[in-house]
């Protein structure tokens, strides 16, 4: 259904029940037509009566009209209006009729009722020019009266016409906002249903892959071990760096289905926190330590100034995981450059630097890195799914920290983490478990 044809049927019932009203007023107001001209007759109450069912039908016929159809009826009721009202005023004394000198506010009367149709405003107008006119010319009046008579009632047509003209604009742009705003309510509940639906296949898919790859990574294991065992056995070399291969693409492919299982449960506020002493220092180490054959591959010397210990009351899975990705993402970007470990802290806070001297960050992108598969480097040479950073930084906000970065494009970038030693997350939990002591760390 096209524009013209919608908007009529939005109000058409405010439309009918307004011209039941003016059938009812038009009959009423036959009483005050009585008071004026001091006697009744029977004809004008039977205009006025074959007026206002004139108005009936048409408000009848309005029910389910399409916009042509409305604008048929509104241009046949004004000019009938218009005829009805002269007729009127003809049968109570033309221009001696106290109705005559109404006459000219005609037009902007049925603008009020009618609004958005200019053309049967006009058209109002014209039979109401030509029925004042014929009133006039029967009592005699003067040409030079008629034409001043007839100026007059081409403004107030004019003005009526645009008040009218006023309206439909208003009222399209009505019905266009409120149309437009239904879209977009339409639009949003999609997008929202297209991401919970999107969300909820992420959950299932990492868990149903999870089992598989869990066992697959124990029997790799258990092949490396047996490899190991036997130096000089039966496999070559070559067999020796597939298996490798084969072990590193695993946990790669580990580290992905993890990282759509944290982002699932992430979204769906399902993030369970254990809080516990940790020692920030000894764990960035370990990671550190972990990382020592993918940073040599990568060529990336790793240096670790973590002279004191960091103890705080944190989640050590997920403290992990912070460092982790801080570091595997340095040796991912770090073009073979050194990487620092820096740690620090005061009875607060403790704060970890993860630095690089690789391809840096611009400037725009520094705030984008941290949304959900937001990247600033190309898939070819980096691939990756763009969700590290942003479960990071949701990982530092729920231990009630914060995460930085100052870089600059070809300069290497820092990272810094920031953690309170005792979170009010953390408190809560202590509170939680009666047995565990609420001392600081
Ligand atoms: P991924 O590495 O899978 O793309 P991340 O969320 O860990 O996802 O990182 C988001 C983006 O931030 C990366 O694509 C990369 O463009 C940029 N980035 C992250 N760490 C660094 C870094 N140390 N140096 C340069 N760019 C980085």
């Amino acid at each position: 259904m096209g524009d013209g044809d919608r908007r009529p049927r939005d109000g058409a019932r405010e439309r009918q029940r307004v011209l039941l009203l003016c059938a009812g007023v038009i009959v009423v107001l036959g009483l005050t037509d009585r008071l004026a001209l001091g006697y009744f007759a029977w004809r004008p109450l039977v205009v006025r009566l074959l007026w206002a069912l004139f108005v009936v039908a048409t408000a009848l016929n309005l029910r389910g009209a399409g916009a042509a159809r409305t604008r048929e009826l509104m241009l046949a009721l004004a000019v009938f209006s218009a005829a009805f009202y002269a007729a009127l005023a003809a049968l109570t004394g033309g221009v001696a009729s106290p109705l005559f000198h109404w006459m000219l506010a005609l037009p902007v009367a049925i603008a009020v009722v009618i609004q958005d149709h200019p053309a049967a405003i006009v058209g109002s107008g014209l039979t109401m020019v030509a029925g004042g006119i014929g009133i006039l010319a029967a009592a005699g009046t003067a040409p030079a009266l008629a034409w001043q008579w007839s100026g007059t009632a081409a403004i107030m047509i004019l003005l009526a016409a645009y008040v009218s003209h006023s309206y439909g604009r208003l009222h399209a742009r009505e019905a266009a906002l409120r149309r437009a705003g239904a879209e977009a309510d339409t639009r949003a509940r999609a997008s929202e249903a297209a991401i919970a639906a999107r969300d909820e296949f992420l959950a299932i898919a990492a868990h149903e892959l999870r089992t598989p790859l869990t066992s697959l990574l124990l029997q790799i294991d258990a092949v490396e071990r047996n490899v190991s065992l036997s130096p000089g056995g039966v496999l070559t070399e070559a067999d020796r760096q597939r298996i490798g291969s084969i072990a590193r693409q695993a946990s790669r492919l580990s580290g992905l289905i993890d990282g759509m299982l944290d982002m699932s449960r992430l979204t769906a506020g399902r993030l369970e926190l254990n809080f516990d002493r940790v020692d920030l220092a000894a764990l960035a180490r370990d990671v550190a330590q972990r990382f020592a054959p993918d940073a040599a591959a990568a060529s990336c010397a790793v240096r670790i100034d973590l002279p004191e210990p960091l103890v705080g009351l944190w989640d050590e899975a997920r403290l992990d995981q912070i460092v982790t990705n801080l570091i595997a993402n340095a040796v991912k970007y770090g073009a073979g450059g050194a990487i620092e470990v820096e740690g620090r802290g005061n009875a607060e806070a403790a704060q970890l630097v993860v630095r690089d001297h690789g391809i840096g960050i611009s400037a725009e992108d520094q705030e984008r890195i941290f949304r959900r598969f937001e990247r600033a480097s190309g898939q070819r040479q980096h691939p990756g799914l763009g969700l590290g950073l942003w479960i990071t930084s949701e990982l530092c906000k729920a231990l009630g920290g914060t995460i930085a970065v100052a870089s600059a494009l070809g300069a290497g970038a820092a990272f810094t983490v920031t953690l309170p030693r005792l979170s009010s997350a953390a408190l809560e939990s202590q509170r939680r478990l009666p047995n565990v002591g609420t001392t600081r760390p």
